[in-house]
């Protein structure tokens, strides 16, 4: 196969169980890479607390697919469709990351989303705003939903 100048290019991801920054080319990157420290998935299985300050590293620069869940403590639903996500981001681990973000802790990236009720679940590739969703739903059609996508 003829070599492209995209077969050439890396990104740094960093760990999610041990945080090393690992260069991935990106041509491997749906091959769900390995961390070259600890061996480990570098993509993770389990939903991840982002906040405005880490924003950028975790949801900007993450080079596969994003789901964000804006939440709030006091939010029933919220409680409600936590355990669904874990079970997603486990059983889509290295293509989707999903990511949790207090909404009364972290307002910035809820006003930029136009937040006005949680849960608030949207769908991020890069800059690439693919979807955004409010309300709890179930398992079947949160799948049928990311299906259109990933
Ligand atoms: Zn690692």
């Amino acid at each position: 196969m003829e070599s492209t100048a995209a077969d050439l290019e890396f990104v740094l991801v960093p760990c999610a169980a041990c945080s090393a920054l690992n260069r991935i080319p990106r041509r491997r990157l749906s091959e769900d890479p390995k961390c070259g420290r600890c061996h480990d998935k570098v993509f993770p299985r389990k939903p991840v607390t982002v906040t405005d300050a880490s924003w950028k590293a975790q949801v900007d620069e993450c080079p596969i697919t994003v789901l964000v869940d804006f939440w709030a403590d006091w939010c029933g639903p919220c409680k409600a469709i936590a355990p669904v996500l874990e079970q997603i981001a486990s059983e889509r681990g290295g293509r989707l990351k999903i990511v949790k973000l207090n909404v009364d802790q972290n307002p910035k990236m809820a006003a930029r989303f136009g937040v006005r009720s949680i849960p608030n679940l949207v769908l991020l590739r890069g800059p690439m705003h693919l979807d955004q969703m409010a309300g709890a739903m179930p398992k079947a059609s949160l799948d049928a939903w990311l299906d259109r996508f990933i």
